[in-house]
């Protein structure tokens, strides 16, 4: 077998979201209660078989959202320091890095200190608003903040955009979004 990248569910599960279409809440109630209770052991083994077999590229993911439970993010960093994977990419809807400097100072040179390289943050709009609206959240942090936190830690972001006839329902909606978010420094870019 010969893998590419391995992904592995971190955290908590919870989310600080409540996106109408969301597919992780099926994941939750297999996912641990309490941030910092991480399987040590099966994700050691998970990531030696993945490394073994030739994944050099590992997905943080979560059935929610894996800011909000950090301190399993941080130790699931230090288990995969076990192995040399080239690219780390931490999957967030990035609410909480636009809404706490404090959480960004914190954590995101932490964990790009610990072998972080990319965030994959999933976006639906330009519009904070918009983003609000789908997130179903009172109200969503400026782009460019995300950006610029992402930035200072030292991390590439890329946007993953989702669409869908509520936000991105034609073409120019579309090069609207991908020019906006090039102009503002971002480093690749998925739909
Ligand atoms: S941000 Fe992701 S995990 Fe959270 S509610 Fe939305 S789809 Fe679900």
């Amino acid at each position: 077998m010969n893998l590419q990248n391995i992904a592995l569910f971190v955290g908590t599960g919870k989310c600080n979201a409540n996106c109408a279409h969301c597919a992780g809440s099926i994941h939750r109630e297999n996912m641990p209660k309490e941030d910092k209770v991480v399987d040590e052991n099966l994700f050691y083994r998970t990531l030696k078989y993945a490394y073994e077999n030739g994944a050099r590229s590992l997905s943080l993911t979560s059935g929610g959202e894996p800011t909000i439970a950090p301190n399993s993010v941080t130790r699931t960093l230090e288990i995969a320091q076990n192995f040399d994977f080239r690219k780390i990419k931490l999957y967030t809807n990035a609410i909480r890095i636009g809404k706490s400097l404090k959480f960004s100072k914190n954590y995101l040179p932490l964990w790009q200190s610990k072998g972080l390289t990319d965030i994959y943050w999933t976006v639906y709009s330009i519009s904070p608003e918009k983003n609000a609206q789908i997130f179903r959240i009172k109200s969503y942090p400026s782009l460019e903040l995300i950006i610029n936190r992402i930035h200072e830690a030292d991390l590439k972001v890329r946007a993953n955009i989702v669409l869908s006839k509520n936000n991105i329902c034609n073409l120019e909606k579309f090069k609207e979004i991908v020019t906006w978010l090039k102009n503002y420094g971002v480093d690749n870019i998925a739909a």
